[in-house]
């Protein structure tokens, strides 16, 4: 009945598959806008359809095909992610036409929020769990001060800063006890540096401040004063206390024969290297 009522729609490319195998596979392969489906299957049900649709993110609107009674059917699948549904015994062209035009262009809505959303991700330049600068505006923020520095001649330091043995609070915690330290350590950096300090997470456990305008030794007391009031903290989460200790490494750009970012970040990450081997909660100046 479907096939003839496509056949008279025109200008549709269809295929059938007969169980839910068969129907994974072409999916995985082709190209398709849409899928119809029915419930009893020779290797599940409809529901099992779906369920593996997802998993294997085949992201294809599907309309499921009930039976005469099958409301409840309709709903679990809708529940379980199908689009619409239609009823066998109502099976005709007006009503085809309305539900595949509808599912289509919700689908397309769809897809235009998640392209949005992945859009938004990588314009932003905030870190999502601190609150700081990101990694991407890092590595744009520190080429520009670089050439700032050297243009007018000013100073300018960048401290890298990791947390010492962090697997180990992951490890007797959890990622959720880590990923609130983590916050928190973001909220006390924001603090302990001045407003034009540009406080950064780097990547995982790891931080990076840069510092305009700043000479090394002021850089290095004010990382000092960091370091202390973190070693001080009382860290808690859930009823668990935990005591936290970072090392940072730092280096001004006018102490560097190369004097530009690349060089910048690696001598910054040696000293912080240097911190870890000399025995970790220090700060090391370059
Ligand atoms: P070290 O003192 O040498 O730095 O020891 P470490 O254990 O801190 O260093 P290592 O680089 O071996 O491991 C870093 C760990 O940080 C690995 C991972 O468990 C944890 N980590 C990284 N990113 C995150 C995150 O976003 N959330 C949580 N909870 N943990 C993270
Ligand atoms: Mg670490
Ligand atoms: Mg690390």
């Amino acid at each position: 009945q479907l096939e003839e009522l496509m056949k008279s729609m025109g200008n549709i490319d269809w295929s059938r598959a007969c169980s839910i195998d068969e129907g994974i596979a072409a999916l995985s392969a082709g190209n398709f806008d849409l899928v119809f489906l029915d419930y009893i299957l020779p290797d599940g049900t409809g529901l099992d359809f779906m369920k593996r649709a997802i998993a294997e993110n085949l992201d294809v609107p599907v309309i499921a095909i009930t039976g005469q009674a099958d409301s409840m059917v309709a709903s679990e699948l809708i529940k379980a992610g199908a689009y619409d549904y239609l009823s066998k015994d109502k099976l005709n062209a007006a009503a085809l036409h309305r539900i595949m035009t509808n599912s289509m262009e919700m689908s397309g809505l769809r897809q235009e929020v998640v392209e949005a959303q992945k859009k938004m991700a990588e314009m932003s330049t905030t870190d999502g769990l601190t609150g700081l600068n990101n990694r991407r505006f890092f590595n744009e923020c520190l080429e520009r001060e670089c050439s700032r520095a050297l243009r007018y001649n000013i100073d300018l330091v960048l401290c890298m800063v990791d947390l010492d043995h962090f697997k180990t609070i992951n490890d007797s915690h959890g990622h959720v006890a880590g990923d609130a330290v983590l916050a928190e350590i973001g909220q006390l950096l924001h603090h302990s540096f001045r407003q034009a300090d540009i406080a950064c997470r780097y990547g995982g456990e790891e931080f990076a401040v840069i510092l305009p305008n700043t000479t090394s030794d002021k850089a290095h007391l004010v990382c000092e004063r960091f370091r202390r009031t973190v070693a001080a903290q009382k860290f808690h989460h859930q009823g668990i206390d935990m005591n936290i200790t970072v090392s940072a490494g730092l280096v001004a750009l006018q102490k560097l024969d190369n004097c530009n970012a690349e060089e910048l970040l690696r001598v910054a990450d040696q000293a912080l290297y240097d911190a870890k081997a000399q025995g970790r909660n220090r700060v090391v100046q370059l």
